[in-house]
């Protein structure tokens, strides 16, 4: 209902007039309350009310083509106000078109303005007309089934694709998660775990040597008894802001306890490690906090190898010991010769 017109439909009306040798034809439609015409020739309305339809009755009781001759000569028959040109309608013959489960739905028809009747061969010519509208109309139906069976695919695709890329993110903010602390944003210890998986860690640790910082915030139960856990929360984010900025990439920074931090340093010498540090315990130094926050540091080297040593580790740990022990505050590396790594 209510198409553009189609060249098929129009080329069918003309061959039933000239068929039929009548000035009007049309492919009737019947709705709810109306008469539509997909297509017609002769006549003055695109539509009528579905009462003034002569279709109608047609589509009520369809059997084969109705011909009446004589429309005035009928009472029981519905009086068209459609005109052609301006006379009356005298003459109707008009074929139903079926649906493919067996309903009418319009018809193709022919109209004259004075009574007249038709051959049989023009009666069948009728009839083929029909079938090949319906055939159309079919065709139509399928075109659009298929155009919506279409969209429905895309619009399921996308859908896939929406949930894929959900997964994805989720999957991606999980592993990070998983990963990383939330509070400082650094690698946690299940990353340091996970160290072995890092190609591009591990290539720079067999390839020259490493050097390993262990990272200590002083006194920072103090800082807790004294200014609170939220403001002790802040501190340990500027030290992890201070390592962040100190370090450059492919050095791998993880907060390894509460408030204590390892840093690995892959093809760093000890003295540049150093430099490292202190940049740090400098840094913190100008950290915007109300009080004053320091740090103690060990550090300690490693030779290239496949796996970062324990043992490397333990020295580092005796340095920041000894870091402590010195009066925190400052950075101790242990230098002593590496025996079995
Ligand atoms: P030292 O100089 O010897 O290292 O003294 P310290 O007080 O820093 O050492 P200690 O290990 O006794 O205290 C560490 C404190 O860090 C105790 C704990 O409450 C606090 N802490 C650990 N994790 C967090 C955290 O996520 N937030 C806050 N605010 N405090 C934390
Ligand atoms: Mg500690
Ligand atoms: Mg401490």
């Amino acid at each position: 209902m209510d198409t553009g017109p189609e060249q098929a439909y129009d080329d069918i009306v003309r061959l039933a007039a000239t068929l039929c040798d009548v000035p009007a034809a049309a492919i009737s439609l019947i709705d709810h309350d109306r008469q539509w015409f997909k297509a017609q020739i002769g006549l003055d309305a695109r539509q009528t009310p579905r009462e003034e339809a002569i279709c109608d009755r047609l589509i009520m009781e369809p059997g084969r083509t109705l011909v009446i001759e004589d429309l005035s000569a009928q009472v029981s028959f519905p009086r068209p106000k459609a005109r052609i040109g301006k006379d009356p309608l005298r003459f109707y013959a008009g074929t139903p078109l079926m649906s493919p489960d067996g309903h009418a739905i319009g018809t193709v028809c022919v109209l004259d303005t004075r009574p007249r009747t038709l051959s049989r061969a023009q009666v069948e010519g009728l009839e083929v007309l029909a079938r090949q509208t319906q055939h159309l109309l079919e065709l139509r139906r399928y075109a659009l089934e298929q155009r919506r069976l279409l969209s429905e695919r895309e619009a399921f695709a996308q859908r896939l694709e929406d949930a894929r890329a959900d997964l994805q993110r989720r999957n991606d903010l999980l592993e990070h998660s998983a990963t990383h602390d939330a509070l400082t944003g650094l690698l946690n210890r299940a990353a340091l775990a996970q160290l072995r998986d890092n190609p591009e860690a591990m290539r720079q640790l067999q390839q020259a040597p490493y050097s390993l910082m262990l990272l200590d915030v002083d006194h920072f139960k103090d800082v807790n008894d004294r200014h609170g856990h939220l403001l002790g929360d802040r501190a340990l984010r500027a030290v992890a802001d201070a390592v962040a900025a100190s370090i450059r990439h492919g050095d791998v920074a993880v907060r390894y306890g509460g408030e204590e931090f390892l840093i690995l340093l892959p093809d760093t010498r000890l003295e540049s490690a150093a430099q490292v540090a202190e940049r740090i315990r400098q840094r913190l130094s100008q950290a915007a906090l109300p009080f004053a926050l320091t740090v103690s540091i060990g550090l300690a080297a490693g030779e290239p190898t496949r796996d970062w040593s324990e043992q490397v580790f333990d020295r580092a740990d005796q340095a920041l010991y000894r870091a402590k022990a010195r009066g925190r505050n400052c950075i101790v590396a242990d230098d002593t010769p590496l025996h079995g790594v």
